[in-house]
This record gives structure tokens, sequence and C-alpha cells, in this order.
């Protein structure tokens, strides 16, 4: 398949774990695959036409002005968009962020917030609150947005809402081994799975104590 120029393979595939570009970031928020079309993982799954089974090809398309993979059989274009993952940060009544230390890959025994893909049929915030039930079983009520980051060469973006507890009682599940309370300045900044974690708590520490000058990106 020949999809013209591309990146090399990422080797970290879906994942959002940290890589070791991390220094070279062109800005917050951003990871560094912005501007160089779609992502190589990616791209080795649309071969063929959704449509009609055919081959797809990257080229220009009438109207469009960009490379786009299309079926040259049946017309069909298959735009490739970012997913939107799903995620809060709940505060407890003491102002403590609750984090969950992950069962799975990526990034098992690292420290995230709850959070996951957003399904087709529901809202934002209702993905955020079924996440992170599914997740810690808290039952939280998200309340404003810390932040939303870009994550180019993993197809995603991800929402993050600060969140208040009204709910539930923390459980562990196969999918959090561990569910904890972090006050604002004590954050396990070295033990975190995602750079969009780190992102997200960084905003939300400068949101709560700037004083902490949480710096970084
Ligand atoms: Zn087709």
């Amino acid at each position: 398949m020949s999809h013209g120029t591309r990146r090399p393979p990422t080797p970290v595939g879906l994942s959002d774990l940290r890589s070791t570009d991390e220094a070279s970031l062109p800005q917050p928020g951003v990871d560094a695959g912005a501007g160089h079309g779609v992502p190589a993982w990616l791209a080795a799954t649309l071969n063929h036409c959704s449509r009609c089974g055919a081959p797809l090809h990257l080229g220009m398309v009438p109207g469009e002005d960009r490379e786009r993979l299309a079926c040259d059989a049946c017309g069909f274009v298959a735009y490739v968009n970012p997913r939107l993952v799903v995620t809060c940060l709940p505060v407890t009544d003491q102002g403590e962020v609750m984090l969950l230390r992950r069962g799975i890959e990526p990034g098992r025994g690292l420290w995230a917030q709850p959070g996951g893909f957003m399904e087709i049929d529901e809202t934002v915030e209702a993905g955020a609150i079924r996440e992170t039930l599914e997740e810690t079983g808290l039952l939280v009520e998200p309340r404003s947005i810390v932040g939303l980051y870009t994550r180019p060469e993993a197809a995603i973006v991800v929402i993050a809402f600060e969140a208040r507890i009204v709910g539930g009682a923390v459980t562990e599940t196969p999918e959090a081994l561990e569910v904890r309370p972090f006050r604002p300045d004590a954050i396990p900044w070295s033990g975190l799975a995602f750079r969009t974690t780190e992102w997200a708590l960084r905003d939300w520490v400068r949101r709560v104590r700037p004083d902490l000058e949480p710096g970084g990106r």
C-alpha cells in the first residue's frame, strides 16, 4: 500500500504513553505528530473501501484541499478524524484529586485519571461520568473543562473535566489496581501513565494552587 510520504510507524501504536521525543514537543497540549498526515499505524488499517471493498488510494479529491484516501471504484472518501477520549479529574471535598493506578496496558502500574473513548451515542459529560464510574466506582458530576489536548500520533483528542464526587465508593477493578486521592502538592509526577495526564494535572494544579508553580507543559 502506498500512502505517500509518511512518518515511520510509531512503536507505541495506539498508546498514549510517553516517548523520548517529549522534549521536542512543539507546544503545550499537542504532541509532536501534528501536520504529518494520517499516523502510519492508522493508515495501515485503511486498505480497502468500507463501501465496496476495492483498494483505497491516497490522492487529491475534487473539492478538497488536502490528499484523502479515496476509492477509485465507487468514489467513497475514507475520512480519517481523531476520536475523543473523555476523562475526569474527580476532586474530593478536601480538594484532592482521585487517580487510579492502571491495571492494564498501556501504562500498567502507572497513575492516570479515569477516562476512555466516548461512545457514538452519548454526550461528552455522560461519557466522562460513565468511564469514571466504570474505572473507579465513583459517581461524579463534571463541572468545568480543565483542558483539551491533541495527540495526533495517537489520533485522539483528550478532554479533561474537573468533577465533583457526588456518590459511589472506590472500587478496585481489573482496570484500576488502586484508586486514591492526591493533594495538589503531592501529585506523583514521575509515575504518570500519559502525557495527557501530566498536561491535565498541571493545568488543574495551576488552577487550584497557582503558588505551586507546576510549570512544564
Ligand atoms: Zn468503494
